[in-house]
């Protein structure tokens, strides 16, 4: 009989203690606003409307760690949310940010970031080059942060390789250039190249080898179990190696089973684009990969050109379950494959000089 009381009493203190720890600490990540799915489509000649887009605080991975992202619907270059995802860790310590969004909502975004603290901006990382990650960087600098960056990513800020036309690139306003610099140590990939303790979290940034470019960094918030694995894996559109900053289709596939050693099976893995993923949903992505280089490779060696690989629609297995399946984002992604397979250019000051394609 006493023992039975006893029982009784320890199963009510069991249902009461889920039910205070639910109400004082609730479940991470929290998604407020997830991004869109599309198809979408856009006149031709459309322009983004900037003044439209709003950036909003889109997940809570932790008391002090949020997710900012754009608007869906309005930016033809990341319809499902513009811009790239930046994450800010705030408190005590001041504001550690990961990537700045597109120069035109820089303000939009320092308002966003204002909606939750005030503490003052401190560190800003780079994971890669593109404008929506790094487009505000100098807005963010007059701000106060000191920006950390591969020295491949400086390089190719400083030297950008020329446009598409052929036309040089134009030079990047000097506060906007990363000033703590560190580079990609092949003999221990998945090493930190700078930690941070600061705001009750412990930080990693990681050089990567070149993946979606020379320059790309991950960044690890190891209490709240978070790696931001930017753009070397998506899931709205093909992949994209970036070549002539650098990128690799090849380094793309050791950039994810990069991710399959340092990340858990419950590590929130935040790409700058499409959904929050985990280790295991890079694997389909990965066996694509694979499946399309040894495809494209298979028909190079045949003598095959550029425009009968293009033809032969590779990727028709994967566009039903690729959202963000577009002409030009498949025909991007087999062309960078069919770069790489054959006298693939080396990487020199973070670039790689390659061929035209008419
Ligand atoms: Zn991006």
């Amino acid at each position: 009989m006493k023992k039975h009381a006893w029982l009784l009493v320890g199963l009510a203190a069991m249902a009461a203690v889920p039910a205070m720890l639910l109400a004082q600490r609730p479940e991470y990540p929290i998604v407020l606003v997830a991004p869109g799915k599309g198809p979408y489509t856009f006149p031709e000649g459309y322009q983004t409307p900037w003044d439209r887009i709003e950036i909003m605080v889109t997940v809570k991975m932790s008391p002090n760690l949020f997710v900012l992202h754009g608007s869906e619907a309005l930016d033809p270059a990341h319809p499902d949310g513009s811009g790239g995802r930046a994450m800010a860790l705030f408190g005590p310590d001041g504001v550690l940010m990961v990537d700045t969004e597109n120069r035109q909502v820089a303000e939009k975004t320092l308002t966003a970031i204002r909606s939750f603290t005030s503490a003052p901006i401190k560190v800003l990382v780079n994971t890669h080059i593109h404008p929506d990650h790094t487009g505000a960087n100098a807005f963010f600098a007059k701000q106060g942060a000191l920006i950390f960056s591969q020295e491949d990513l400086q390089s190719e800020m400083l030297r950008p390789p020329p446009r598409a036309n052929g036309q040089p690139a134009p030079a990047p306003e000097p506060a906007s250039v990363p000033v703590a610099i560190y580079r990609y140590n092949p003999a221990a990939p998945g090493q930190p190249a700078v930690t941070f303790n600061m705001n009750g979290e412990t930080v990693d940034f990681i050089p990567m080898m070149p993946s979606h470019t020379a320059g790309d960094t991950i960044v690890r918030f190891r209490n709240a179990d978070v790696i931001y694995i930017e753009d070397f894996y998506r899931n709205f559109g093909y992949p994209f190696a970036d070549q002539a900053n650098g990128g690799s289709v090849r380094g793309m596939l050791e950039a994810i089973d990069l991710i399959g050693k340092l990340a858990g099976s419950g590590t929130t893995l935040v790409p700058g684009h499409g959904t929050l993923v985990k280790k295991n949903d890079l694997l389909p992505y990965r066996a694509m990969l694979v499946d399309i280089l040894g495809k494209v490779k298979a028909m190079r060696d045949q003598g095959k050109s550029l425009t009968d690989v293009l033809a032969a629609k590779l990727t028709a297995p994967y566009d039903k379950t690729t959202l963000g399946d577009t002409q030009q984002s498949k025909d991007r992604f087999i062309t960078e494959v069919y770069d790489e397979v054959k006298d693939f250019p080396p990487i020199v000051d973070g670039k790689r000089t390659m061929p035209k394609h008419p």
